[in-house]
């Protein structure tokens, strides 16, 4: 049996991941704060697929809240015994120029980004630390390897992610735990409607799925720091 934690799993790249690993197999702990949204996507895979359904679990929590965040992490390992996967996907964007955004914005956009990866990855790490193995795919952007005006809270906040996912993958290598940065451009979610970019333009949540099925599918010994998916009618 193989667990993943999804974060920001109720819609989006998230939602496209559970779907794709429930169908190889996982069980699933969705979380992101609407139990309503987290539901459907649930019901959706049941309904996909049937009686081979794997065991999902949705557990609503906001990844501001670190309390609630170990203890939603402590009752999946109470539940299931292991975590394989930690996708660490929740994000949000707000937009604003570094004189235009208001402060209160910018702590928001760190909060939710970096803390709540850096709150996820402290309540999962103890856990593949005492397996001596686990995969961390954390959900940066292209934006945490490039600055764009009006981008600066949300740059800011992915650069970070890459930074500490970058230390995280030295800190557990000598524990058999894979650590990446995925970094991708634009991709075809409500996120990216901000782009004007058509859906043919952009990255899939597909091609998502297949990345981390793809970093998956590696040896032990092969491991991946970052990974950045350029979105074709992006490149300058
Ligand atoms: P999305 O469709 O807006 O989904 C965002 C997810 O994060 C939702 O499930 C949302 O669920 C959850 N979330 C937001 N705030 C949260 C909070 N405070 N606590 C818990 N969960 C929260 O966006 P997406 O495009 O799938 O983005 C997923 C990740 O990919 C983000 O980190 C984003 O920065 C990154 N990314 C996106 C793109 C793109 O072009 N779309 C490109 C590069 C990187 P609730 O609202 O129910 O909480």
């Amino acid at each position: 049996m193989k667990v993943a934690v999804i974060t920001g799993a109720s819609r989006g790249i998230g939602a496209c991941v559970a779907e794709g690993l429930a169908a190889d197999g996982y069980v699933l702990a969705l979380t992101a704060r609407s139990q309503d949204d987290l539901k459907k996507v649930a019901e959706r895979i049941k309904k996909k697929l049937g009686t081979q359904v794997p065991q999902v679990v949705t557990c609503p929590v906001d990844v501001q809240d670190h309390k609630a965040v170990e203890a939603t992490i402590a009752s999946v390992k109470s539940e299931f015994g292991r975590i394989d996967l930690l996708f660490n996907n929740a994000g949000i964007v707000k937009l604003g120029t570094v004189d235009e955004m208001a402060i209160e914005d910018f702590d928001k956009v760190l909060a939710v980004n970096l803390r709540g990866a850096f709150s996820f990855l402290q309540a999962v790490v103890p856990i593949m630390k005492k397996q001596r193995s686990g995969t961390i795919i954390n959900i940066a952007s292209d934006a945490g390897k490039n600055g764009y005006a009006g981008w600066g809270a949300y740059c800011a906040s992915k650069f970070g992610l890459v930074g500490l996912s970058e230390s995280l993958y030295k800190e557990l290598s000598p524990y058999g735990i894979k650590v990446t940065a995925l970094c991708p451009g634009w991709v075809d979610t409500d996120m990216a409607k901000v782009s004007g970019l058509s859906t043919k333009e952009m990255i899939s949540p597909k091609d998502i799925l297949n990345t981390v099925c793809w970093l998956l599918s590696l040896s032990p010994a092969a491991v991946v720091k970052e990974l950045i998916i350029d979105c074709s009618e992006s490149i300058a």
